[in-house]
């Protein structure tokens, strides 16, 4: 069996008495398998990546883009795990 990397999207939420608008929520993706945990762990219990990889660029771009937006009060914290998904896709589509 082929060795899977991954890493973990933490769910965000907006928070008024945050200086970036934000917090990260222990809840997270496996950018592999995109299934939900409630905590991170050293491999995801679901799809057996090992979740030592770096978030690439293009993503945390994305997370920044979205945190930015969410601090404007121009999307809400419940549509991160969407833009998550979009992401997630296109990393996996990219392969
Ligand atoms: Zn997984």
């Amino acid at each position: 069996m082929k060795e899977k990397h991954g890493f973990w999207l933490h769910h965000i939420r907006s928070s008024k008495s945050s200086v970036s608008g934000f917090f990260y929520l222990p809840e997270c993706d496996c950018s592999c398998c995109g299934e939900t945990m409630r905590m991170e762990k050293d491999i995801c219990p679901v799809c057996g990546a090992i979740m030592d990889k770096e978030i690439p660029a293009d993503i945390q771009k994305e997370i920044d883009a979205f945190s930015a937006d969410l601090k404007k009060g121009e999307v809400e914290d419940t549509q991160f795990t969407q833009v998550i998904r979009k992401v997630l896709q296109k990393e996996t589509g990219s392969k």
